[in-house]
């Protein structure tokens, strides 16, 4: 036996055990789901971020939020990745998920406190998560694609408190033309739908264009302004003279040899605008460059020309107009052009958008935001986004549920009756999981200024009684029968939600040893309190 001490690690490794792990990574879970808390609902606050850079977003819109606070504590990031999962998965419901997730990890440690081992609170959430996905499937409403107006009301009950509130209505009727002209055998693919921008005019001109915006103007002035009955060719080579790719040197030794070598090049671009020429295009997309002797050889020939276009623009015009991409000039026929009705250059702020409109039958389409100022024309694309992505999902499930929290209330209303048929102390969690989805409606009542308890209290009551659709319409404050005030959300977005916040919830449970590098960051570990201390 030797005196000397053990040293299992260097000493720049920060490590906390046991019951701080725990209370710690449970108090920065908790504190992520406060941050976001008051922009739940219609009657949330927005939030106005300032980057270090000094740019400002003013959002109400969960993921952007955290995405942009540059959170540090581990287990706070994990919170946040619950809200990126949701925003990929079903692209809403992001405040919803984060919420659900620290109030369970709240509630947990209400058990920790009674003595409850973690391993039993895991357990009892997991059978009350899976016992919540079974109830939530058996009491979603079925829907199919012709029920136009309920997919209306989900877009606008998505849209509801955001900025593009004062528009609802039409941007959900843009919704829906794009998602119905787009969709090929019944599937949809958001990436389909373009969301372009414009600045100037109001955000109540926001346009569905049936073809594709791009953000790109033509390649020189001394091209038409606009191309009626356009015929588009698609290339995704450069158009212009060969750059060598190392210093090249050419030795001439008399004036006509020089002659005949420039001849040389320009006859090649020449040749490639002929055959553009050729084939009937009068609009050209080009994934490359477009030199200024090809510009001018273009312009001549009175095409239309765009440079750089970026390959998902270049697929989207592709699926809007019908043509075909080619990698080579000699595959361009009349039959690779894609048509439009018009192309045109058209201002936009200082800028200038290329309109490819007209479009028949259009595969992609664009979604053209107005607004008079960058920060709101961001905030309406993001809650555009949350409509097209509820109205995709509930296409995708067919399955729609009551919103305004009539859904939480009677999730957590059957799983405590089911919690009463188990014994042992799995049913504690259980009851806690319930409690946990009852701080939705909860919340979205204190964000309204009305009183949290007496709502819940009635809401439960109303519950108790048989009226399952009972839930509060806050455009008036009331609690009715929400599916008849058109409140209606994608099931997709609580099965997702409850999913991943049961999912995180259990995993940041079961931690109770963090040990962590500080890598450069001498001292102090990121995010971490010192051993033992106080978050
Ligand atoms: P999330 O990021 O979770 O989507 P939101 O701020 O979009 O958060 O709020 C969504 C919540 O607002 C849902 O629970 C939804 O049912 C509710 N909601 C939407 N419109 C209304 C309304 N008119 N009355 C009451 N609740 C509503
Ligand atoms: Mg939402």
């Amino acid at each position: 036996m030797t005196d000397k001490p053990v040293v299992l690690m260097p000493e720049d490794i920060q490590r906390i055990m046991g019951k701080d792990a725990q209370r710690n990574n449970i108090l920065a879970a908790k504190m992520v789901a406060e941050v976001v808390k008051t922009t739940l609902g219609p009657k949330g606050m927005d939030k106005m971020l300032v980057s270090p850079t000094n740019e400002i977003i003013v959002t109400n819109d969960g993921v952007t939020i955290l995405d942009e606070m540059q959170i540090e504590h581990p287990a706070a990031k994990m919170m946040v990745e619950i809200a990126k999962t949701q925003e990929s998965e079903v692209g809403d419901g992001t405040t919803t998920a984060v919420m659900i997730a620290g109030k369970l990890l709240e509630n947990a440690e209400k058990l920790l406190d009674k003595k409850i081992h973690p391993t039993v609170i895991t357990k009892g959430y997991r059978i009350a998560a899976e016992k919540t996905q079974e109830i939530l499937q058996e009491i979603s409403l079925k829907i199919t694609p012709d029920n136009e107006e309920v997919l209306k009301q989900i877009a606008m009950t998505a849209m509801t408190g955001k900025g593009a509130e004062g528009s609802k209505e039409k941007f959900a009727e843009i919704i829906l033309k794009a998602v119905k002209q787009i969709q090929t055998n019944g599937k949809v693919n958001l990436k389909d739908i373009k969301i372009e921008k414009s600045r100037g005019d109001g955000i109540n001109d926001t346009e569905l264009i049936s073809g594709i915006v791009l953000d790109k103007e033509k390649v020189s002035v001394d091209m038409p302004i606009v191309v009626h009955d356009a015929k588009i060719a698609l290339v995704d080579f450069a158009l212009e003279l060969k750059n060598p790719e190392i210093d090249t040197k050419i030795s001439v030794s008399s004036p006509d040899q020089l002659q005949s070598f420039i001849y040389q090049e320009e006859k090649e671009i020449k040749d490639l605008v002929e055959k553009i020429k050729m084939s009937g295009a009068n609009v050209v997309f080009c994934q490359k460059g477009i030199d200024d002797f090809a510009q001018y050889l273009l312009s001549k020939e009175e095409i239309y020309a765009c440079r750089r276009v970026a390959k998902s623009d270049m697929e989207k015009i592709s699926k809007a107009t019908g043509g075909k991409i080619v990698s080579n000039l000699s595959e361009l026929t009349p039959f690779e052009l894609g048509d439009a009705r018009i192309v045109d250059e058209v201002e936009s702020g200082d800028d200038n958008l290329t309109y490819i409109r007209g479009c028949q039958n259009p595969k992609a389409v664009t979604i053209l935001i107005h607004g008079g100022t960058e920060h709101v024309i961001d905030e309406v694309e993001r809650a555009l986004q949350d409509g097209l992505g509820d109205v995709i999902c509930s296409l995708k499930s067919g399955l729609v549920v009551p919103g305004g929290g009539a859904i939480e209330i009677e999730l957590s209303k059957r799983l405590r009756e089911f919690g009463q048929t188990l014994s042992g102390r799995e049913q504690l969690a259980v009851e806690e999981f319930a409690s946990a989805l009852e701080f939705i409606p909860i919340t979205l009542a204190e964000n309204a200024g009305m009183d949290p308890i007496d709502t819940l209290t009635e809401l439960k009551s109303r519950h108790d009684s048989g009226e399952r659709n009972a839930g509060l319409n806050l455009l008036d404050n009331k609690i009715e029968n929400v599916l008849e005030a058109k409140i209606i959300e994608p099931y997709q977005i609580k099965s997702q939600a409850i999913h991943s916040a049961s999912e995180v919830a259990t995993m940041i449970l079961r931690i109770d040893d963090v040990i962590a590098s500080s890598g450069n960051n001498k001292g102090q570990m990121r995010g971490m309190p010192p051993m033992g201390g106080e978050f």
